[in-house]
């Protein structure tokens, strides 16, 4: 135990990030990166920017909320814009969530609303998946407390239609919803048109996975105004500098960039098909995934040992300690070539296609 840690904190279970090795070179697809570069006019907007480094960012976000707004169809005061889906899931519990107010969370999803619920001392309400690891929508209705859904989820890959998340919002109008939608450009669809029905609605999307901008840490909150300018009362109060110069105009040049957003998502979609085909002729069982990654597991070889093994041949995947979860990899798409070397490797782990 540490010297220094408040005791209110000395259980606090930090979140355990995909590794990110420095030691060797490895087909890194275990933290659902793109395997593209940003697009052009993004690098060109960052260099665009660094001469003017002396200078605070504008701490409202204007002209990117105003890029977001014509993107989305919604007003700039419906959009907040967080250093990464992370921070705005962040303020949103602090917002809407004390030690009496708790979270509602499935039981496997995103490993960080956990974590919060730990350093913020927010009780959780864990609601299990059912045994093929879907979300019943009904267990969610009336619950009496602030709700995060992942949809798509995080690490079963399985999406829910937006009129099941409205269900959901209409069957908890006095609490808040948010809808975590890091994966939804990948063949799900949006819950954003829902905010203007749904006062209760927070959207959160990410430029982490579809935008190629992981490393510039970026994302958006979307809610009707009164939700995001309480969300915006909690920003203001710990870092109202929080989006830097360099991510500000890469965020709107990413926005404008669609064709290149576009042609990437829709090639990760095309390898995630062939990726699946693959693993199911080699006995794999897989989630009907909407995201850059794939959920997958085989009588063949056990979880942890088939992580470790694709480990020293150079394949980095992530693998999950929990119950539930510990027989499953969860596989980023990569690119054509890097899924190819995937499977080379596991035939010769397991003995042959
Ligand atoms: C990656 C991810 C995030 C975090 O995204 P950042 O914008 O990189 O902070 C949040 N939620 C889910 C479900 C994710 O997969």
């Amino acid at each position: 135990m540490s010297r220094y840690l408040s005791p209110t904190l000395t259980s606090l279970k930090p979140y355990t990030p995909g590794e990110q090795p420095q030691d060797r070179s490895y087909i890194k697809l275990n933290t659902n990166e793109s395997p593209y570069p940003p697009a052009t006019a993004v690098v060109e907007a960052i260099q665009a920017e660094t001469g003017r480094l002396q200078l605070y960012p504008d701490p409202a976000c204007t002209a990117l909320r105003q890029a977001a707004a014509r993107y989305y169809g919604i007003d700039p005061d419906e959009v907040m814009a967080g250093n990464g889906s992370d921070e705005n899931l962040f303020f949103a519990l602090r917002a809407f969530c004390d030690e009496t107010h708790p979270l509602a969370h499935a039981d496997v999803t995103y490993g960080c609303y956990a974590v919060w619920c730990g350093l913020l001392h927010i009780p959780e309400d864990v609601i299990p998946l059912e045994e093929d690891f879907r979300l019943d929508p009904a267990k969610y209705y009336g619950r009496g407390e602030t709700i995060v859904i992942a949809n798509p989820n995080a690490p079963t890959g399985l999406a829910l239609p937006p009129e099941e998340i409205a269900k959901i919002a209409a069957a908890n109008s006095d609490n808040v919803v948010i809808v975590d939608e890091a994966y939804v450009d990948f063949g799900a669809e949006s819950c954003v048109p829902l905010i203007h029905s749904y006062d209760n609605l927070l959207v959160v999307q990410t430029f982490s996975k579809s935008r190629q901008m992981a490393g510039a840490r970026l994302g958006f909150a979307m809610g009707c105004k009164e939700l995001i300018a309480d969300l915006e009362r909690v920003r203001s109060s710990l870092n109202p500098y929080n989006i830097n110069r360099m991510t500000l105009a890469a965020g709107i040049a990413a926005l404008e960039s669609t064709g290149y957003f576009n042609e990437t998502r829709q090639q990760i979609c095309e390898t995630r098909a062939w990726a699946a085909e693959q693993l199911a002729r080699r006995g794999f069982e897989l989630t009907d995934s909407r995201t850059n990654f794939l959920f997958a597991r085989t009588d063949r070889m056990e979880g942890g040992a088939l992580y470790q093994a694709l480990r020293d041949k150079g394949v980095l995947v992530r693998h999950f300690s929990g119950p539930r979860t510990s027989d499953w990899l969860r596989i980023t798409v990569g690119t054509l070539e890097q899924m190819e070397i995937l499977m080379a490797r596991l035939d010769e782990i397991l003995g042959g296609p």
